[in-house]
């Protein structure tokens, strides 16, 4: 459970202040598939990198099962609208890369990664360079990369921002029956109040003017997630 309390944040811009985030309160339940929509400035990417320990907030706190977090821990990872791969290294060895840094022996990092290769359906792309794949398939290496680690929370930022509209409706599927394999809480920020609907259980809305309320709505969709499901459509008309 990711419990936040008392959460402000502001930006000093030009000698001004910009309260980004303004004192609020918020539980994400473990296992809970969250998604953060709001106008471009509401702070929603402020709000996923303080969540993700890239950025400190000035007030409150944020705590996993209680304890405050430390930076970025191992037991949260990031995935942003673009995978960054290291263009010289194999898809596995991408994939692998940040069990490395966490010194994991190499065989056992290799073998990790290639675990999470196939459950996106690369692994017959392991040994490929990250130039030879198409974006849709660069952004699942780096959900596998993600994975990999293990983590209990993944943050994403517009995760599928830059895919075309096909792709992104397939990988969302894809996102979804990760979230219900790997059980780990899924925090989604993104513009597309579509695309929140479908992954989410709740959608938190960030008010463009602060002081403005911040709300929470449930999604009361059945799951697994399916689009032929009538109230899915009317949702979408
Ligand atoms: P978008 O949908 O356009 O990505 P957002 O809701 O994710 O927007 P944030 O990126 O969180 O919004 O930014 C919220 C506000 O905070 C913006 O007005 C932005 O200018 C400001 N801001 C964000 N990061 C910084 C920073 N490092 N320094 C100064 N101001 C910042």
């Amino acid at each position: 459970t990711v419990t936040i309390r008392d959460l402000s944040k502001s930006f000093s811009i030009n000698g001004r202040d910009l309260n980004v985030l303004k004192a609020f309160d918020l539980d994400i339940h473990a296992g809970e598939s969250l998604a953060i929509v709001g106008a471009s400035g509401s702070g929603k990417t402020t709000l996923l990198r303080v969540l993700a320990g890239l950025e400190y907030a000035d007030g409150g706190e944020v705590l996993i099962d209680g304890r405050p977090i430390q930076g970025i821990g191992n037991e949260r990872a990031v995935i942003f609208q673009e995978p960054r791969l290291l263009p010289w290294r194999t898809v596995l060895d991408n994939v692998s890369f940040p069990l490395e840094m966490r010194r994991l022996d190499a065989a056992t990092a290799q073998k990790r990664a290639l675990h999470y290769l196939t459950l996106v359906g690369l692994r017959d792309f392991a040994e490929a360079l990250p130039a030879q794949l198409s974006g849709g398939m660069a952004q699942r290496v780096g959900i596998a990369r993600a994975l990999a680690v293990q983590p209990e929370i993944l943050l994403l930022d517009e995760p599928l921002g830059a895919l075309d509209a096909m792709t992104k409706i397939t990988m969302q599927e894809e996102l979804t029956r990760i979230w219900t394999e790997e059980k780990v809480t899924m925090i989604t920020v993104t513009h597309d109040l579509e695309e929140a609907v479908y992954l989410a259980d709740r959608v938190l809305i960030l008010p463009k003017e602060k002081g403005g309320a911040i709300r929470l709505v449930p999604v009361d969709l059945p799951r697994p997630r399916d689009r032929s499901d009538p109230r899915f459509v009317h949702l979408r008309e």
